[in-house]
């Protein structure tokens, strides 16, 4: 899936006072001066940008740790291979290999890819009706016309959905419409609702095709993480910026550093699990809330045989919107494996959350069962994510929501007081909600640092 096509195609406490520095003391010890290898570097999150920014931060002399609330690396490139395939709960895609930094990365890290062709699609309505590829097609260039202008219509007021719906009303409740708007704007995006209608085709994108990881996207994570100082299971609760050095409250531990670098996720920030000291200023406040978080889930069914396909994708259209609606074919990029990923988005996905597997599963090859006849086999096995519930991310990635300005982005990603900086994808307003914006943010956090020398 082409992310944000049309964009391109527009444009052309006291208590632990005392247990004082356990971790950090060999570490982070020091103070003062130019010289980077006498300053300190605590980076709170081990997730791309976090372990980007302590790369470069340590590759430069600079003494760094990082504190990571999970028991690995990645965050948001999450790789389950419990399933003999690696199942990527996060990140999948490269979006644009043309320039963009995580194509040199994924080759020095061994991280192997695959071209995933949009054109490569079936597409399905109810009774398991095969659409035309002129429909689909004819839809498809409507979309990209109607968001080239549905601009002029916005409002900094309203949602994407309010908008479209007054413009469109015959188009409301056509599936193969909910479809579009579902799989290029809501899954790329967020939920229609709240999107702003004036800011859904804000940031940039890089040319080129679209590459699948198909060893894990953390093999990336793993690669950058080779040598440098992570403390894992380490929680961070507090951040106190009060003195020259800022005191970092992890898991009972307070452990000091001259600089702090925040890459938690924007849902984690509005969570308030970190509390800052002084509490932070009205302008990173106002942006927290403000920026939206999205949620999107993914789910992995593998089955003995193939009974799909052999095309890339395989879409459907239900009632539901954001329901189930567009499968990957695994089997594409790993011909020995029978599998199929597939997603919900939105309102849909949190609601996923509280459904059982069997209920997932069951809603899953009703449609299935729909395309390929009531006779396809059940499932083998069943992989699922719950995005919106995971407290190291709550939500999956960050969008432009009613009310949300662009300056909110650099806003989250001001430092305060040269000495506690943000990364983390939703510091990027070009390329917030992606990988390459992770990892873009925290090279940036880790220059500002340097460039204090
Ligand atoms: C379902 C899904 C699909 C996606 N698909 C794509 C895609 O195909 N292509 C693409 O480019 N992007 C995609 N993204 C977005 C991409 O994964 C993220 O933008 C990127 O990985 C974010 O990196 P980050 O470093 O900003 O945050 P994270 O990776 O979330 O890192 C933050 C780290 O902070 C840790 N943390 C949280 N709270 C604390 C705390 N209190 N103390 C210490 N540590 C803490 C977390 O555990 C995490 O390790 C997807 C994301 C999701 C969820």
């Amino acid at each position: 899936m082409k992310r944000r096509v049309f964009i391109k195609d527009a444009l052309t406490g006291l208590p632990s006072l005392i247990l004082v520095p356990t971790i950090l003391a060999s570490s982070c010890n020091n103070s003062g001066g130019g010289d980077p290898t006498e300053k300190t570097v605590i980076v709170v999150g081990a997730g791309i940008s976090g372990l980007s920014a302590a790369k470069k931060l340590k590759e430069t002399g600079y003494k760094v740790v990082l504190f990571e609330s999970q028991d690995k690396v990645g965050g948001r490139l999450k790789s389950n291979r419990s399933l003999g395939v690696a199942f990527d709960e996060g990140a999948s895609w490269i979006h644009g290999i043309n320039g963009n930094p995580i194509t040199n990365l994924a080759q020095q890290a061994g991280m192997l890819t695959f071209e995933t062709i949009d054109e490569s699609r079936k597409s399905y309505d109810i009774g398991g009706k095969l659409r035309s590829n002129k429909a689909y097609d004819d839809a498809e260039d409507e979309l990209y016309d109607i968001l080239d202008t549905l601009l002029e219509s916005g409002k900094s007021d309203q949602s994407f959905q309010s908008v479209f719906n007054k413009l469109y009303p015959e188009k409301v409740n056509d599936r193969l419409w909910k479809f579009f708007l579902s799989t290029y704007l809501t899954f790329d995006l967020g939920d229609l609702d709240k999107l702003s209608s004036l800011l859904y085709n804000e940031g940039e994108v890089f040319d080129g095709s679209e590459k699948i990881a198909t060893n894990g996207y953390d093999t990336i994570a793993t690669y950058l993480a080779n040598g440098l100082d992570i403390k894992l299971n380490q929680k961070v609760t507090k951040i106190d910026y009060t003195s020259s050095k800022v005191k970092v409250t992890h898991n009972g531990g307070i452990s000091e550093a001259d600089y702090v670098i925040v890459t938690v996720p924007l849902g984690v920030l509005k969570a308030n699990v970190i509390e800052f000291s002084p509490e932070l200023p009205n302008t990173k406040t106002t942006a927290i809330q403000k920026v939206g978080m999205n949620c999107v889930n993914k789910f992995l069914l593998t089955w003995n045989t193939s009974f799909w396909d052999d095309v890339q994708y395989i879409s459907y259209t239900p009632e539901t919107r954001d329901k189930f609606n567009y499968f990957v074919n695994v089997k594409k990029f790993h011909p020995t494996v029978n599998a199929l990923m597939t997603f919900a988005y939105a309102d849909y996905a949190r609601q996923s959350e509280t459904m059982t597997d069997a209920k997932i599963l069951e809603e899953i090859m009703v449609h299935l069962r729909d395309i390929y006849g009531s006779d396809i086999p059940e499932p083998t096995n069943f992989l699922r994510t719950k995005w919106q519930s995971n407290e190291n991310a709550f939500g999956a990635y960050s969008y432009t929501a009613v009310g949300t300005e662009m300056r909110h982005f650099d806003d989250l990603a001001e430092e305060i007081n040269n000495r506690v900086f943000f990364a983390g994808e939703h510091t990027d307003s070009d390329y917030f909600s992606t990988v390459h914006g992770a990892h873009l943010s925290g090279i940036r956090e880790a220059d500002k640092i340097i460039d204090l020398r």
